[in-house]
């Protein structure tokens, strides 16, 4: 139920112009949305974001184009949380995201997927306590919730 996840829309999801269609993917699953801002990002971030990555052979690339314009970071709150927003977001690769998730429906190539996603409660913690202080995550109670729940 509490569960949180990492949730990012990528340089070109915000050149795109994606924000507002993607944002409302999370909110009508239900889930909750308790910390959001726009970052111009660092080498330094992406680095470690991308820590278990950054010796695989695309990785300049990865950096470049993280680095390429603002991102929307936000922590999304729910149950199931971050295999839901794993869900939402849909494969890494264009090729096999199915239509109807973000990536199936916005994206056709790896290195412009628009979104990151968390891909476990672990990696959710970690990330969330990389890109956010624990005073910028806002805990409310949604006067839905006993509705989708
Ligand atoms: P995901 O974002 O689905 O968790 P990974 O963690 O494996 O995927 O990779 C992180 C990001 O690195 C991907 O979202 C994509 O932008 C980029 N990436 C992954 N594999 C490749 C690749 N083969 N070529 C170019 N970019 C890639
Ligand atoms: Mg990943």
């Amino acid at each position: 139920m509490e569960e949180t996840t990492f949730i990012m829309i990528k340089p070109d999801g915000v050149q795109r112009r994606l924000v507002a269609p993607i944002i409302a993917r999370f909110e009508n699953r239900g889930l909750t949305l308790v910390a959001i801002k726009m970052v111009n990002t660092s080498e330094a971030l992406i680095d470690q974001h991308y820590a278990e990555l950054v010796n695989k052979p695309f990785y300049p690339g990865l950096k470049q184009y993280m680095l390429s314009g603002p991102v929307i970071a936000m922590v999304w709150k729910g149950k199931a949380a971050a295999a839901l927003g794993r869900a939402i977001v849909g494969a890494t690769n264009p090729k096999e995201s199915a239509p109807g998730t973000i990536r199936g429906d916005f994206c056709n190539d790896v290195g412009r997927n628009v979104i990151h996603a968390s891909d476990s409660v672990e990696s959710a913690k970690r990330e969330i306590a990389l890109w956010f202080k624990p005073e910028e995550l806002v805990h409310y109670v949604p006067c839905d919730l006993g509705w989708v729940y």
